[in-house]
């Protein structure tokens, strides 16, 4: 099944969302409208992305002591991409936008990441822009977030620094007022920043005219001293070159300087960068700087002083669930990689007396029960992924255009949801893409097929965007548990709701009763490990707990999808719709399973990791 059949299903007979279309804010869209985006992109990663992924893994981006050198299929792939119009997807047709639910916006870039993961960096460009749509002043917005819209500039954020990565609370970039009138500035509040932002993705090149970074940073007290801990982190937008307020280039440098490219294991198309912020490199004179000299990197304050995070976190789902899609488009790559080799490559005859007479003729490896395994393994986890990402995608629009009961029903769905559908992808589709390595062989050991760079691109996504084990401790520590369960009641609710519907089917009935039963371990699972009311003895095994909690989600995901309808009698439509019901049926023999030994270790509080001794290893 093609990637375009699987989304059309997705959308339209899982998820209806052509009903978006009735709401005021999407009213001028229409199947019509939504099919050409999708069309588009579909276009242009197939032109512009696809035939240069492994180009952008080989000719890594380099520093030529002047500038970052990116190969030009980049360049091409950024301006298709802008030209697209996807930069503004969601924005307001007044702003130049699409005006376009979530759900299409989020359907449309999946080509992208199948196609090339790194070669583009838009989803930063739009995180950043849409950001300051939500909290920038007008000018801001004017100045920056629409000129990252048209693709002039564009966008990174640079939360991390060499000390300060999962903890941000111990970032120390300081930010001082800007000589007297810095209050008065039109582009807001201005700073002098200082200080060293690490793993900065996009954060130099000559892709567009300037970067815009937005930049974590605190300003300290009248003591002098940094404000401790969240609370006291503030937002700076800090361009690579200064800007008027028309948004013309002034001619002056901002002073933040490359100290370094990090060399990447994959996702190389993309460059990565450790950035000096302030260190006086490129002197600022034209508002006289910290020493006089003109040290200190220019950057306006977004919202109030000490809202950083809060403004952060204002894209953190859709960033998390890009994520997600990313990992779980890397996935469904090498599923097809895999799925074509298998289809192709003869070796060994079927199992039994016959399967070691050299007369007989081999068979293709897809004939072999394991091999048969291995890739129904990849079809459940990547297009399980893919319908929760997108049925996260459609609670952040139920969220922005819903009845007001509706938007904070999927508010909280989505505190929820969040940390599975950024962290299972990362996990279960990169272990699609070591089983799509495997079906390939030895072949799939080398750099002759595209299955072991999947691979290596997709091992970042445990990594960035809150790593798999800050994860696991948000979704047990937090979102369990915030507003007394109310998050996890919802789900249990839609849950329930689903295998009260499978369990109406006799074909069902089993999955339905499995999907119950699991749920019950997990909510057994969840009150054992705060039984004590000790963070310590609840989180020591939040990763278990997240997966049991990832696998019993994906469960209830294939179930609600196998019970739609698919409609259609032509025999691509039956063979998919047989294809989702193995899938399932995969998933509940094969997976599911899997929870009890996860969960024994939460509701234990086993202490086995938390008490091993440092001295000990
Ligand atoms: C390719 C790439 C691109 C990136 N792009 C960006 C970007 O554009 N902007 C940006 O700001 N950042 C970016 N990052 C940074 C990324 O978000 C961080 O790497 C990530 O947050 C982890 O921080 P760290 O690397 O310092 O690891 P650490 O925080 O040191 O973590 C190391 C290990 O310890 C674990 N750990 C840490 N603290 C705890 C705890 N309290 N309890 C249990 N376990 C813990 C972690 O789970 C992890 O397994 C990028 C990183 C990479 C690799």
């Amino acid at each position: 099944m093609s990637l375009r059949s699987t989304l059309d299903f997705l959308l339209y007979q899982w998820l209806d969302a052509e009903a978006l279309n009735q709401r005021p804010r999407f009213l001028d869209h229409s199947r019509e409208t939504f099919d050409a985006v999708l069309d588009t992109c579909e276009r242009i990663a197939r032109e512009k992305y696809a035939p240069f992924n492994r180009l952008v893994d080989t000719q890594e981006p380099h520093f030529d002591g002047h500038k970052v050198i990116l190969p030009q299929a980049t360049h091409d792939a950024q301006k298709a991409y802008a030209e697209s119009g996807m930069l503004s997807a969601a924005q307001d047709f007044e702003q130049g936008g699409m005006q376009l639910p979530y759900t299409i916006e989020a359907a449309a870039n999946a080509f992208f990441a199948m196609a090339s993961v790194s070669i583009g960096s838009g989803m930063l460009s739009t995180g950043n822009a849409n950001l300051l749509m939500a909290h920038g002043t007008p000018l801001q917005k004017g100045v920056f977030a629409r000129n990252e819209f048209s693709g002039r500039f564009s966008g990174t954020m640079c939360l991390s620094e060499p000390q300060a990565g999962s903890s941000l609370s111990d970032v120390a970039t300081r930010a001082l007022p800007d000589g007297e009138g810095f209050a008065q500035d039109p582009l807001g509040a201005r700073y002098r920043l200082r200080g060293n932002k690490m793993w900065i993705s996009a954060g130099d090149h000559e892709l567009t005219e300037n970067i815009i970074h937005l930049v974590l940073a605190k300003i300290p007290g009248p003591d002098g001293q940094l404000p401790v801990g969240t609370r006291g982190i503030s937002l700076f937008i800090v361009p690579k070159k200064l800007v008027n307020t028309a948004g013309a280039l002034t001619g002056e440098r901002n002073d933040v300087a490359l100290a370094g490219l990090n060399h990447k294991l994959g996702w190389r198309g993309t460059v990565n960068t450790l950035l000096n912020f302030g260190e006086g490199k490129y002197p600022v004179c034209s508002t006289g700087g910290l020493d006089g000299k003109g040290a200190g990197a220019v950057g306006y304050l977004v919202g109030q002083p000490g809202e950083g995070l809060r403004c952060m976190f204002h894209m953190m789902n859709e960033a998390r669930i890009g994520v997600g899609i990313a990992g779980t488009m890397l996935g469904l790559a090498g599923y097809e990689a895999s799925l074509d080799y298998a289809k192709s490559r003869p070796q060994g005859r079927p199992a039994g007396p016959a399967g070691k007479d050299a007369s007989q003729p081999q068979v293709p490896i897809i004939e072999h029960a394991d091999v048969k395994r291995m890739l129904l393994a990849q079809k459940s986890y990547c297009e399980g992924a893919l319908a929760l990402a997108l049925y996260c995608a459609r609670l952040v629009d139920e969220q922005h255009s819903g009845t007001p009961e509706a938007a904070d029903e999927a508010r909280l769905l989505l505190e929820v949801l969040t940390p599975i559908a950024k962290s299972w992808p990362s996990e279960w589709c990169l272990e699609a893409n070591s089983l799509a390595i495997q079906v390939h062989g030895g072949y799939g050991y080398t750099r002759d097929f595209p299955v072991e760079q999947y691979w290596r691109d997709n091992r970042l996504n445990m990594i960035h965007e809150g790593t798999h084990g800050i994860q696991a401790m948000d979704l047990l520590g937090r979102k369990v548990l915030m507003e007394g369960g109310r998050g996890l009641a919802l789900l249990a609710g839609r849950i329930q709701a689903t295998a009260a519907q499978a369990q109406k089917r006799p074909e069902w009935a089993a999955h339905a009763a499995a999907l119950t039963a699991a749920w019950q371990q997990i909510t057994d699972a969840t009150r054992a490990a705060w039984a004590t009311g000790k963070p310590g003895d609840a989180l020591a095994n939040a990763v278990p707990y997240l997966q049991a909690f990832g696998h019993t989600v994906l469960a209830w995901i294939w179930l609600d999808v196998a019970l739609t309808p698919h409609g259609l009698d032509d025999a691509k439509s039956i063979a998919a719709n047989i294809g989702r019901t193995r899938a399932t049926a995969y998933f509940y023999h094969y997976e599911l399973p899997k929870i009890g030994a996860w969960l024994q270790v939460v509701t234990n509080r086993d202490q086995t990791c938390a008490d091993m001794p440092t001295d000990a290893f």
